[in-house]
């Protein structure tokens, strides 16, 4: 039916963004050893934009996350929402930062594949036995849950399934919680994302939640990567909550977070450790500025908290 087309060309931008990923990661942008594992080389070159955009979306969304490990002392739980393919779980154990618990969750489909590529590559299985303790390690083609590290399979749509799921695979609600959504909440409708931050909101005491997404969609510039993305079948049935920094805010308020933040990624670039930005700089010459910056401009992390019992979870930011 039309509906599963929908479903399975948002499945396939897993596979874009991490395939991004993966070739900034070979210019040099960052360090990820284990993107390698997950997805193939890209075919061709991506833009400079693109890969400088992606570096300020890795180290934008990274940021936050270490500022909640911070405060929480590590003794949290991660629940990443629609994660793909992503490779955080594995790069917080490499830096001794691992919450108690590291969470991800996407359609059964994905979640299937990435333990295919996890059982088939020990770089990967190796990490979540040495993470394990006691005898309760399952794994099977759909499912995963070890001590430290869990996948569910789940539509995000369904937030009563989802948390059953999470459930089994001992979720604690009365842990500190970060819950995070790349590039998720915009393949939802405005509803089906209220009912998700709503759920995260009303079951979790102590959370942070972060969104990366587009933003400012109602210019020509906006018209147009909609219609990129619709030309290959993507349904953004969220987009227009993309209007702006305030919706984008507002809905995050407006669905049980007590405060919310949200920045376009010119600004989070702005906020990038000079250092660093010298040498992303340095490698790959950038002729159209204004292209670049437009790009920017379209994008934004939005981060909300509540904090019942002050771990200054409300003071995070840039
Ligand atoms: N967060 C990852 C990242 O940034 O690299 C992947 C981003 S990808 C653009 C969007 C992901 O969200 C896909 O893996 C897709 O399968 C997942 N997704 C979208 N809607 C979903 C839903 N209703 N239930 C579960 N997963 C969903």
């Amino acid at each position: 039916s039309g509906l599963d087309e929908a479903d399975e060309a948002v499945r396939g931008t897993c596979e874009d963004a991490s395939v991004c990923k993966r070739f900034a990661v070979s210019v040099g942008y960052w360090k990820d050893p284990y993107i390698q594992y997950f997805v193939r080389q890209a075919k061709e070159r991506k833009a400079p934009e693109i890969n400088r955009g992606y570096y300020a979306r890795v180290h934008g969304v990274s940021y936050l996350i270490q500022a909640f490990l911070k405060k929480t002392d590590c003794n949290c739980q991660i629940v990443n929402l629609g994660a793909g393919m992503d490779t955080l779980f594995w790069r917080l154990k490499d830096e001794n930062l691992l919450p108690r618990k590291y969470f991800e969750v996407d359609f059964p489909m994905i979640v299937a594949r990435k333990i295919h590529n996890i059982k088939s590559k020990p770089p990967l299985s190796k990490p979540i036995m040495e993470s394990h303790s006691g005898d309760s390690l399952l794994i099977d083609s759909h499912s995963l849950d070890s001590s430290r590290y869990s996948l569910v399979g789940a539509d995000l749509r369904f937030s009563s399934d989802l948390e059953e799921k999470l459930k089994k695979h001992n979720l604690d609600t009365h842990l500190p919680t970060l819950l995070i959504a790349e590039c998720v909440l915009v393949y939802m409708t405005p509803q089906q994302s209220a009912n998700l931050l709503k759920w995260a909101a009303s079951t979790f005491p102590v959370a942070m939640f972060i969104n990366y997404e587009q933003v400012n969609m109602t210019d020509r510039f906006g018209q147009i990567m909609i219609e990129n993305l619709q030309r290959r079948q993507c349904n953004l049935a969220g987009v227009e909550v993309c209007r702006s920094l305030d919706s984008q805010k507002e809905r995050l308020l407006l669905n049980g977070w007590e405060t919310a933040h949200a920045i376009d990624m010119m600004k989070v670039y702005s906020f990038l450790p000079q250092a660093d930005v010298k040498r992303i700089e340095g490698l790959e010459f950038l002729d159209e500025k204004e292209l670049f910056e437009q790009l920017m401009q379209h994008y934004c992390i939005c981060w909300a908290s509540k904090d019942n019992s002050n771990l200054g979870l409300a003071n995070i930011t840039f």
